[in-house]
């Protein structure tokens, strides 16, 4: 009989934990990510992206684990989280819009310079909304609390094929250093 290879997940670390291969094998320690307490809730995160070399990606993060109050305080974060991410839109683009117009007194404007232009007034947006979303929200620190994220993104693996991998990013830092032991990551 073949000896059971179990498949490990492929991880490295840069910022924050990239699974290259094997997301199903990511292994989660069994403590809620915020205070160390018993599990009570295993949240997953739905992923799904086009991407033009790979077609539609559709992957689900499961099983991280938190206890009942910490999740109920997650799930405030990731509302605020969306609201950010609303607002970030809502308010960067008239102002890109308003870069835009001002651009185009200006006779020699690229269209180049026109994306530029609403790059820059998401991104002043961005700003505007951590502001007013973002930072009150960590002023009430206790009843909000950051999730753990994860994104697709396009990456070049260690065998230097380019390919889609998962991005997970886990707030808390000593869960984080668990989750690297148990995973079999090594950290900077
Ligand atoms: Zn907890």
């Amino acid at each position: 009989m073949e000896p059971n290879l179990e498949k490990k997940p492929v991880i490295r670390f840069q910022k924050n934990f990239i699974v290259e291969e094997n997301l199903a094998s990511v292994v989660w320690p069994q403590e809620c990510e915020n205070c160390g307490g018993p599990v009570e809730v295993k949240d997953s995160i739905a992923l799904k992206e086009n991407y033009k070399s790979f077609g539609t990606i559709k992957v689900d993060v499961t099983g991280i684990p938190y206890c009942k109050d910490c999740f109920s305080r997650v799930k405030r974060g990731k509302g605020v989280n969306k609201l950010q991410t609303i607002l970030t839109y809502v308010i960067g683009i008239p102002i890109g819009i308003g870069i835009i117009i001002m651009a185009m007194a200006d006779q020699d404007t690229t269209v180049i310079l026109l994306g530029v232009c609403l790059v820059l007034g998401v991104l002043i947006g961005y700003g505007i909304s951590w502001l007013i979303v973002k930072l009150p929200s960590r002023l009430f620190g206790k009843r909000i609390l950051e999730p753990v994220a994860a994104y697709l993104r396009q990456d070049k693996k260690r065998d230097g094929k380019e390919g889609i991998s998962v991005l997970i990013e886990i707030p808390n830092k000593p869960y984080a250093v668990k989750f690297a032991a148990v995973n079999g990551v090594i950290l900077p």
